[in-house]
């Protein structure tokens, strides 16, 4: 069961502890395993060699869906992005919480490439514009705090749908293995001004797994990524950490790759 705990200055979600995450997690992605291995594809990197199936329904693939989604990059965008082959129903399904993810971005940066989408004609101020539905749903969510700051509560859930997809779909990319979506688990999305917990203050900082490695910056400034392993336990934890426009650090936990099935070549 996961537990969402609200805290700090915007929010900061935490699922259990980080480093001591649940190692029944990674038990739990032993019962199925729709694809197992994909091989290599090197002369078309951006494309798997099993291609046919959308990676979160498993039914025929008619679409390429964007790793990370278009909409949280920056135009000009860079070259080769990632893909993983998905249906079109998957796709559209996810594009309501990408948007709700980029205004509650947009809302919470101070960078001035969020800013310059709140504008006015920015895409944030059209998407709200365009809907009276999403711009209800985002005034409700604004709340004034003591000493009269305001802050924003979005709603966790979608935000931890997007961060899980996007793990997902880099973990895709760089292992090589589809498995299903379920078996990531998002433990936290933090804010630049949050208190963090101690137990990633001392990972981010202290940490060799993730301070001596280097982010894979997809646009800089904008979407970096990192996959690391905790350090505690005999089998520890495979992570992935994702950073929104140097706003909102997201950290998801992921299946070990290396002991997922290989049952298709
Ligand atoms: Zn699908």
């Amino acid at each position: 069961m996961s537990i969402w705990h609200e805290a700090g200055n915007f929010f900061a979600v935490v699922r259990g502890d980080i480093f001591q995450a649940d190692h029944a997690m990674n038990k739990s992605y032993q019962q199925e395993f729709p694809f197992g291995k994909l091989s290599k594809g090197k002369k078309r990197p951006d494309r798997l060699a099993h291609d046919t199936q959308c990676v979160y329904c498993r039914s025929r693939a008619e679409a390429r869906d964007h790793v990370p989604p278009k909409c949280l990059l920056e135009k000009p965008y860079p070259k080769n992005l990632l893909t993983v082959p998905s249906c079109r129903r998957c796709n559209a399904n996810f594009s309501l919480d990408e948007e709700y993810f980029l205004v509650a971005l947009a809302q919470v940066g101070f960078c001035p490439t969020l800013l310059s989408k709140v504008e006015e004609g920015g895409v944030v101020d059209r998407a709200l514009n365009r809907s009276a539905a999403l711009d209800d749903r985002i005034a409700g969510q604004l709340v004034v705090e003591e000493g009269g700051s305001v802050t924003l509560r979005p709603e966790l859930e979608r935000m931890a749908k997007i961060v899980r997809k996007i793990a997902y779909g880099l973990f895709i990319r760089r292992y090589r293995q589809c498995t299903s979506q379920e078996l990531f688990y998002p433990i936290g999305i933090y804010h630049q001004n949050d208190p963090m917990p101690q137990p990633l203050i001392a990972a981010m900082y202290y940490w060799p797994g993730i301070r001596r490695k280097k982010w894979e910056v997809v646009q800089a400034g904008v979407f970096s990524y990192l996959f690391a392993r905790g350090w505690m336990g005999s089998d520890p934890p495979l992570y992935c950490l994702v950073e929104f426009h140097k706003t909102l650090l997201a950290v998801v936990g992921c299946p070990d790759p290396r002991t997922l099935p290989t049952n298709m070549h």
